[in-house]
């Protein structure tokens, strides 16, 4: 599925609705970003970070958004 572009990041995912879009994190994840995780306040985005990685996802209905100007 292809990101939506947004200015910023939604504080209610478009598509559904709810309030559940959160941040992706790239790279090695902590295990402070692990509980996060857990507890669907963050995505783990894993180490494969290309330009066009989108920069949040609404944990309920899968949806991922990016950043544009
Ligand atoms: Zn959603």
């Amino acid at each position: 599925m292809k990101p939506i572009k947004v200015p910023r990041k939604p504080r209610k995912c478009p598509k559904c609705g709810k309030t559940t879009v959160v941040k992706i994190l790239y790279g090695m994840p902590t295990e402070e970003s692990l509980q996060l995780a857990e507890d669907g306040k963050l995505v783990i985005g894993g180490c494969c970070i290309t330009e066009k990685n989108p920069d949040w996802a609404c944990t309920n209905c899968k949806v991922e958004y990016i950043k544009v100007k």
